[in-house]
């Protein structure tokens, strides 16, 4: 059982794999975790409880897109799951190289490594392959929404998404994909929405919001998305893409208006300015696939959720204005 193996993760010093890590480690007793990461602006090793799991964790400073360096670490684990990803997508509308890198020739490294030494992978990938769905419909992505990625970002995650599919058809490769709607909770960059409207709302500075903030996400909490991909890793049909997703479409603007809420903020903080080239209107995706096969469902409410996490960021942020 995956349970009692050695699981590498890759970008787990992040957002969602640091929470992975965090919320594996607790929950099974047995097997362990190595964690590579490039220990990019966006990480913080501390983001990993490492003090409590101390006998059953590392980490390494590596990068997924150095060849060799990838394959040395791969051939001893279990089990490879990606996180590893330039993640911001305004990013990579200034600079898509490092995207290209670490997104895609990354995952073909990873790819040549687990087919060279038979191992199960995982890829974490993201709606945003799937393009833009019009403001007003009810339509959703499902796993056979064609792919339109429209920003550098989502193109990367698109054109790896197609290489682990094309080694499962060509080398049989044990893989399953994974694409998540967005994510909120702890450990996120301040440069992300909600993070940066805590932020900028307990400093009183202006919330920039991007065009009308009508644009529509689909929100779920990252721990949820984390048992989303533990269903996968335990019960997942290998060669099979799950989309993963809380059913919980919400515009921008709400959002910083509930986060304004709870922190009884003000909402003239609130600043329109020119939209981001090309922004996305809407995400939303169906998960009925992986509810009905893998029996999986989300268990944290949005508005619970997000008060944890505004609270959380508001307590860690607010160390600056002492
Ligand atoms: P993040 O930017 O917070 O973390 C990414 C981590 O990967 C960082 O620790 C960084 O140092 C590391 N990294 C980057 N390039 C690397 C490389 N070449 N080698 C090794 N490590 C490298 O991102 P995140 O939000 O945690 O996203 C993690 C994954 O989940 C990404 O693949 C992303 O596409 C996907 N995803 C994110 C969301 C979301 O809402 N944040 C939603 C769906 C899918």
């Amino acid at each position: 059982a995956i349970e009692n193996k050695e699981i590498l993760v890759t970008g787990g010093a992040g957002f969602i794999g640091s929470n992975f890590i965090n919320y594996w480690l607790k929950k099974h007793q047995r097997g362990s975790i190595v964690n590579v990461d490039k220990l990019t602006y966006a990480a913080n090793p501390d983001y990993v409880d490492h003090k409590s799991f101390s006998d059953r964790y590392e980490l390494i400073k590596a990068d997924i897109a150095n060849a060799k360096q990838i394959e040395s670490i791969i051939k001893d684990v279990d089990c490879v799951v990606n996180f590893a990803a330039e993640s911001h997508v305004d990013n990579s509308i200034k600079s898509p190289e490092p995207f290209i890198r670490s997104n895609y020739v990354g995952v073909y490294n990873i790819l040549e490594a687990v087919r060279k030494y038979d191992i199960r992978f995982h890829q974490i990938s993201t709606d945003e392959v799937f393009g833009s769905l019009p403001l007003d419909s009810s339509q959703k992505f499902d796993e056979h929404s064609p792919y339109a990625p429209r920003n550098p970002y989502s193109a990367t995650k698109a054109a790896a998404d197609m290489l682990v599919r094309s080694y499962i058809n060509t080398y049989g490769i044990k893989a399953t994909i994974s694409n998540c709607s967005n994510n909120y909770g702890p450990n996120q960059h301040r440069e992300k929405l909600i993070p940066k409207t805590v932020y900028n709302a307990i400093h009183n500075f202006r919330i920039p919001i991007y065009g009308s903030g009508r644009q529509i996400r689909d929100w779920i909490h990252v721990l949820d998305h984390c048992s989303a991909i533990e269903a996968i890793l335990e019960r997942g049909r290998i060669g099979e893409t799950y989309l993963v997703s809380a059913r919980n479409e919400q515009h921008n603007i709400d959002v910083v208006k509930k986060i304004l809420g709870i922190l009884g903020k003000d909402e003239s903080l609130i600043e329109y300015v020119s939209d981001r080239p090309g922004h996305d209107v809407r995400y939303a995706i169906d998960p009925k696939k992986i509810e009905n096969e893998l029996d999986w469902k989300p268990s944290i409410p949005f508005d619970e959720g997000l008060r944890d996490t505004v609270n959380h960021y508001a307590s860690l942020f607010s160390n600056d204005l002492r």
